[in-house]
């Protein structure tokens, strides 16, 4: 039986569902996990250490490595065949604090207890991001 895979930690999932190419003739989609997102924006743009990221993900150094070496496959793909990416799925669990306005699209945290989007105000139209990434994955 196949060992059972624990849930990769996302702390802040993207702003954005992905990115469109200008590459007009381009069907091509890469497809980013959520868990790959992560890596690269913890190791590549926040600069941290691999072992801080294994521990902040929940996850071991190799597979750390594993998830990162696919991510820059996946955007190096993406870069040189001026693709479209798009960011989904994964065997990932986004912490509770986060919520998303289906309206502006934007993710949110939440504040002093009350849930509203910082942008429209508005109340309803917001869905936890961590049940939302759950759905997607169904
Ligand atoms: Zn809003």
């Amino acid at each position: 039986m196949p060992r059972r895979q624990r849930k990769r930690k996302v702390f802040l999932p993207p702003y954005q569902r992905g990115w469109n190419s200008n590459n007009a003739s381009t069907q091509e989609t890469i497809y980013l996990n959520y868990d790959e997102y992560e890596a690269i924006k913890l190791l590549d743009y926040e600069n941290m250490k691999q072992e801080e990221v294994a521990k902040l993900m929940d996850v071991s150094r190799p597979t750390l490595t594993r998830i990162y070496e696919s991510a820059r496959r996946k955007m190096a793909n993406a870069l040189v065949k001026n693709t479209h990416i798009e960011i989904s799925g994964g065997n990932v669990e986004v912490h509770e604090s986060w919520y998303y306005c289906h309206s502006c699209h934007v993710n949110f945290n939440l504040y002093d207890g009350t849930v509203f989007c910082p942008l429209c105000k508005k109340t309803d139209n917001i869905s936890k991001r961590a049940e939302q990434i759950k759905n997607e994955n169904q």
